[in-house]
């Protein structure tokens, strides 16, 4: 089969991650029999330096032309001065809006290659994480009334629908559906009033999911047990602010920043797919930016926007392979180590597995 896929390239280390999974992805449609068509948008600084803006109109059509965006990094200190219109990162905002990406997917796993890279302690760490958040992406207190009611006073709202939260709810129920079948939303209902809409809600959309098991948990319990008891979590759905403090969280018990995917789905199958990392401009053309996490990218693009699990799984399992054949770039190289592998080697490393 044929998809088409946008490929907005980016800053920084954009470029080198994003080459990195395009190899991947096109060793893994001829192994399979697809071909991959990459439609290039600009967004982000190289944008602005273009064009005058971080997101033309043009890219937005190139994306919403295609079944999917693959996404490197945008920004960089070259575009830092510039007016809040005009920074690169209005960029993503603005493809989420336009899009309509309202469920961010983080997953954190923790690669048996990589166990002694977590700071969990080892018994802990040697239980698994194998979990994924779905973070609620476009509402919330990010996007609530704000102000300053005088000099010394300020104030921002945490404000959910029943729409919103029905929609995430069903996000993340569905995707229980097609891994271990649980599902916990993190919410903070003895306090806020936001929160007790978001449980009854949720308790309601359980309701049509009998095959998985459901729990609520406080956030200030989620965030201990995700360092005590990560190894229980399967699928954990939560608000924009709980999410976005939660998954770094995550990410950080499971070792790099150069190893962990994201996306970002609206309704339906289209998704926009990045690395969490930025554009890490002080390694930025020296050829040593970890591609995997980049590549983990693509391959839930293929999970998730293509229905192509089986090679999804293959391109994760080339990954976990060539971790634990000891390819390490320098981010992951622990002292004494042999010389970190540069950003191509660590593709070839990947794509020697599949
Ligand atoms: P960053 O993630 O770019 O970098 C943080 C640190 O991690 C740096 O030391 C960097 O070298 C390292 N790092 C990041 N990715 C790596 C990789 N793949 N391999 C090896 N090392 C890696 O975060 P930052 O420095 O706070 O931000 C830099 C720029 O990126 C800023 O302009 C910021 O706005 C932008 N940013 C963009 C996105 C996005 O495009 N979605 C996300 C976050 C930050």
């Amino acid at each position: 089969m044929t998809y088409r896929i946008a490929l907005i390239k980016g800053d920084g280390i954009g470029p080198e991650v994003t080459k990195a999974a395009v190899a991947v992805l096109d060793k893994t449609a001829k192994l399979f029999d697809h071909s991959f068509i990459y439609k290039e948008a600009l967004a982000g600084g190289c944008a602005i330096d273009a064009v005058g803006e971080p997101l033309p109109a043009e890219s937005v059509r190139v994306c919403k032309s295609c079944d999917a965006v693959l996404l490197g990094a945008v920004g960089g200190p070259k575009w830092d001065n510039l007016p809040g219109r005009l920074r690169p990162e209005k960029a993503i905002l603005g493809l989420r809006s336009e899009l309509g990406l309202f469920a961010n997917l983080r997953p954190a796993a923790l690669q048996k290659a990589l166990k002694a890279f977590s700071p969990l302690r080892k018994d802990i760490a040697d239980k698994g994480i194998d979990l994924i958040f779905v973070r609620e992406l476009t509402g919330g207190i990010y996007f609530g009334e704000r102000g300053r009611t005088d000099e010394t006073t300020a104030f921002d709202t945490e404000s959910y629908s029943v729409t919103e939260i029905e929609r995430i709810g069903r996000k993340a129920f569905g995707l229980a559906v097609k891994r271990r079948k649980s599902v916990v939303s993190v919410d903070k209902a003895n306090v806020l009033e936001s929160s007790r809409l978001w449980r009854e809600t949720m308790h309601r959309i359980a309701k049509e999911y009998p095959q998985v098991l459901y729990s609520d948990m406080l956030v200030d319990n989620a965030a201990m047990q995700l360092v005590t008891n990560p190894s229980q979590f399967d699928v954990i759905v939560t608000s924009n602010l709980f999410g976005d403090i939660l998954s770094d969280e995550a990410a950080a018990v499971t070792g790099s920043i150069g190893l962990i995917p994201s996306a970002s789905l609206g309704e339906g199958t289209f998704g926009l797919y990045e690395p969490i990392h930025g554009s890490a401009p002080d390694i930025a053309g020296q050829g040593k930016a970890n591609p995997l996490a980049a590549i983990l990218s693509a391959a839930m693009l293929l999970r998730y926007s293509l229905s192509l699990a089986e090679e999804a799984a293959h391109i994760e399992s080339a990954v976990e392979k060539a971790l634990l054949s000891g390819a390490r770039t320098g981010d992951m190289a622990q002292s004494g180590a042999a010389a970190p592998l540069s950003t191509a080697q660590m593709t070839d490393a990947v794509l020697s597995f599949i």
